[in-house]
């Protein structure tokens, strides 16, 4: 007989784990309090962008990246094709543009080391960046250049998900409301109380909450540190001027997307887990728009939105099985990059699931011990937050 998965949280890294699992012939289903892909997943500017979001070395969350980076044009193929639907991958590469002198520093250091591992990465003078990239102002002090980087339209990837996992014969349950109780038997039988569905019953269980992931630190006996990171952005529709790379400045960054919009993110506020956009927060993207486009200045963004980034202490994801809860695990805490990330985290996650729980090392960079989820320590009662709790 099939074993049955239960995952908690439909966003892009619950869905990731669900499709993972379903190639491995478990039944599987998939429960979010809200939509499928109704929070951060679905807010997301979509960027695949693992040199720019590692700065200082090449560590174990650079390796991470790198690995789940390497495995999003096969991955993402796959599942257009399971799913019949396209999600808007564009390999446009990027510019991480110097305003003035000053900010070439940190962009040289990060040259340095990267420069060896990117293929085509170099340093742009402004002449070279303005024939690259036309609709940049004049008198940028040049920029670093990064072939390789990419983007996706990362609604469309989490319906593709979405899509794929239900081909593949998945039950999406969204709408569940709360979660009122969680049992792991004696034999191990695990089972989830929902409020519009009532009791489910499973083999294992994948917790992906996003920031909502705090909730279960009493049962699972871990302290799990996800705190929300407001992220505020919009998008230019259709695009007052055409890019053909990500463009990131100092204050925001610009991605044209194929359907014709031009998005430009996103603030970083601590605000709980309000999802309300500000005036404070668009407000700072409009007017770092005006400055660096003169053809967006004046201009109004045509959609504005927010989502909560699922932030860990230390910026790191907690991804892995759950030590003493037998077929439990989480994949949580992606914070800026839970995008880039799912590829690599469903993939440790189907290492572990045909291993059960036992074997490390499967799975790529994200099965990594720099990643397990028990890195925090044991739950003392600190960790709700938030009323929702079980
Ligand atoms: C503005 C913005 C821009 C971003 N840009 C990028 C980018 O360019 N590249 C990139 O890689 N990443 C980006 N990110 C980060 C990325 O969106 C997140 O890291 C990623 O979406 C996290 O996915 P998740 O599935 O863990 O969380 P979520 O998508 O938030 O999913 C968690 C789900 O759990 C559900 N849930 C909560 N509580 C319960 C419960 N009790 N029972 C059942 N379900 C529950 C929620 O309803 C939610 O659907 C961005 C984020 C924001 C906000």
């Amino acid at each position: 007989m099939k074993r049955t998965l239960l995952v908690l949280g439909g966003g892009i890294v619950g869905l990731s784990c669900a499709y993972e699992a379903l190639k491995q012939g478990w039944r599987v289903i998939i429960a979010d309090r809200g939509e499928i892909g109704g929070q951060a997943s679905g807010a997301a500017a979509g960027m695949l962008a693992p040199y720019y979001e590692n700065g200082d070395s090449p560590d174990a969350f650079f390796r991470l990246c790198m690995d789940s980076f390497a495995r999003y044009p096969a991955w993402t193929a796959e599942i257009e094709d399971a799913a019949g639907v396209r999600a808007g991958l564009v390999r446009s590469g990027s510019l991480h543009v110097a305003h003035r002198d000053a900010d070439r520093l940190s962009l040289l250091g990060r040259l340095a080391w990267q420069s060896g591992l990117s293929r085509g990465m170099e340093w742009l003078n402004e002449t070279a960046l303005s024939q690259l990239e036309p609709s940049l102002p004049r008198g940028l002090a040049g920029a670093l250049y990064c072939p390789e980087e990419a983007h996706v339209q990362a609604p469309l990837l989490v319906k593709a998900l979405a899509r794929a996992c239900e081909r593949l014969g998945a039950r999406l349950l969204p709408h569940a409301g709360e979660m009122t109780a969680v049992n792991q038997g004696a034999s191990g039988g695990l089972s989830v109380r929902f409020e519009e569905y009532g009791t489910i019953g499973a083999d294992a269980l994948c917790c992906c909450l996003g920031a909502w992931s705090g909730q279960l630190a009493d049962w699972l006996g871990l302290r799990i540190p996800v705190h929300p990171i407001r992220g505020q952005i919009c998008a230019y529709d259709p695009a007052p001027v055409s890019l053909r790379h990500i463009v990131f400045g100092a204050q925001a960054y610009w991605v044209c997307k194929p359907d014709g919009s031009l998005v430009c993110g996103a603030s970083e506020d601590e605000a709980g887990f309000d999802r309300t956009v500000t005036e404070g927060g668009v407000g700072r993207l409009v007017r770092a728009s005006g400055w660096m486009f003169p053809g967006l200045a004046g201009a109004a963004p045509a959609r504005s939105w927010a989502g909560l980034r699922p932030a860990t202490l230390d910026g790191w994801p907690l991804i892995g099985p759950v030590p003493g809860r037998s077929g439990v695990y989480v994949a949580a805490g992606h914070y800026r990059n839970g995008i880039l990330l799912s590829p690599a985290t469903a993939a440790a996650f189907g290492g572990w699931l045909a291993a059960g729980g036992g074997a490390r090392g499967v799975g790529g960079e994200a099965a990594s011990h720099a990643f397990r989820p028990g890195r925090f320590g044991h739950y003392a009662g600190d960790e709700r937050k938030e009323a929702t709790s079980v």
